[in-house]
């Protein structure tokens, strides 16, 4: 597994804008979870962005992310989770959250994650619970639901026992609110 800093994404869109998107360690409460629903690689994803042909959302901050976790394992940082961005269908509740985006080649997240794409996720979940104060992890469907009463098949085929057995044998105390939110007991 390899972790690539991409900055490209940061510098073309989302620059001039930044300080609108500032926000405390302390703020950083929630993970939500998705899937591509597109794109071959992590690296075509970016190449797809960088095209430009969602500029004008992303120079408001609109359906950017964090993290791009590649089929392989490998993790693209694209924004500093010090910013937020909205991409959970949440609003400024987004402020809250860190958005990592899962490979999924499939319409509507169909196809099934890889092995290395859950271990890359689980060591950056297990990382951000001891840089910041997580208290719940969800998937992007959930807070559609939960703030704008649109659920959206996203991270769609995701396995959430996996998760739920992560957090077990890294002796997290958790409810599950849902089938797609864990709130951790801290
Ligand atoms: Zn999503």
């Amino acid at each position: 597994m390899n972790i690539i800093n991409e900055d490209r994404i940061h510098k073309k869109y989302f620059k001039d804008i930044e300080d609108q998107f500032n926000r405390k360690v302390e703020d950083i409460k929630e993970i939500v979870i998705h899937g591509t629903g597109g794109g071959k690689s992590a690296r075509a994803i970016l190449n797809w962005m960088l095209a430009g042909e969602r500029a004008e959302q992303y120079k408001k901050g609109i359906a950017l992310f964090h993290s791009e976790i590649d089929k392989n394992g490998d993790i693209y940082n694209i924004l500093n989770p010090l910013y937020w961005c909205y991409h959970s269908s949440s609003g400024k509740h987004d402020k809250y959250t860190i958005g990592i985006e899962l490979v999924n080649s499939e319409v509507d997240n169909k196809g099934s994650y890889t092995s290395n794409q859950y271990k890359s996720l689980f060591e950056m979940i297990d990382a951000y619970l001891g840089l910041f104060p997580i208290a719940s992890i969800v998937g992007h469907g959930y807070n559609g639901k939960k703030f704008s009463g649109k659920y959206k098949n996203c991270p769609g085929n995701f396995d959430w026992n996996k998760l739920q057995k992560f957090l077990i044998a890294e002796g997290f105390k958790f409810n599950k609110a849902d089938n797609e939110c864990y709130e951790l007991e801290r």
